[in-house]
């Protein structure tokens, strides 16, 4: 069966079936510069994501077709082949503050765990990041993965600050996310990443933050009184 790396055409024993296996076995048999990452075989280390057919994908946990096209993730720097440099995703992390900031030392209940469990799951594959159409044209976009551990943290009744988390994410955060959803598609964790920045938008707004975009708009009409002689009568009379 023939997979295509990088432009580079390989052909795989037919036994072959999970695309980690296959790159194993083209670095043992057909080329042993291939150069990928991997670390535990089983979904979990978020190591070996890649695209297959522009699609993001963890290689240990997918079969592969005849003459499927596999390059390494978008939107961050390759290191070699398909090994990615995710620095700058690991970064958004430190900006927005999607981390505990002030633990407290009250008790915690299993309903405490349960709201912050999907969000608490993710791997860190960098998935997301790939298939944002934001962060491809603004490398300032915190991004899916810290909006949604920005969430996580929001959530965690450890955590006594909320401030900063919610001063963090207003520029290039949560309202420069368009909503597309991508990013939920290719989460192999199935979390619900665009969910919990519509939830931040909200939190947001009943503590008083606004959108940009709006107050931008709202100065739009800045000289409306003098053009026009009189107040803006919002209900229309
Ligand atoms: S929903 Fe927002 S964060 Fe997710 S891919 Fe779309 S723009 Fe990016
Ligand atoms: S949120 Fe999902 S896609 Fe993004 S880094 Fe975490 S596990 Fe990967």
């Amino acid at each position: 069966m023939k997979l295509i790396i990088n432009d580079n055409s390989y052909d795989i024993d037919e036994k072959i079936t999970n695309l980690l296996d296959a790159f194993i076995f083209i670095k043992e048999n057909l080329n042993n510069s291939l150069a990928f990452d991997y670390g535990c075989k089983s979904g979990v280390c978020g190591s070996c994501a890649i695209r297959v057919n522009g699609v993001e994908k963890l290689a240990c946990t997918s079969n592969f077709a005849c003459d499927d096209k596999v390059l390494p993730l978008n939107n961050l720097p390759v290191v070699k082949d398909l090994i990615f440099d995710n620095s700058a995703v690991i970064e958004t992390l430190k900006k927005s503050n999607g981390f505990l900031e002030n633990c407290t030392n009250g008790k915690i209940f299993p309903n405490d765990v349960d709201k912050i469990e999907i969000e608490s799951s993710c791997i860190l594959c960098s998935s997301c990041y790939s298939s944002c159409p934001v962060y491809s044209v603004n490398g300032d976009f915190l991004g899916p993965f810290a909006l949604t551990r920005v969430y996580r943290y929001l959530s965690d009744s450890k955590e006594l600050v909320s401030k900063n988390k919610l001063d963090a994410i207003q520029l290039n955060g949560i309202w420069d996310c368009t909503l597309c959803g991508a990013c939920n598609l290719v989460c192999p964790q199935s979390i619900d990443i665009k969910g919990d920045i519509l939830k931040l938008q909200n939190l947001s707004v009943q503590n008083g933050y606004e959108n940009p975009l709006f107050s931008s708009f709202n100065n739009s009409f800045g000289n409306f009184d003098s053009d026009f002689g009189g107040g803006f009568n919002p209900n229309g009379f």
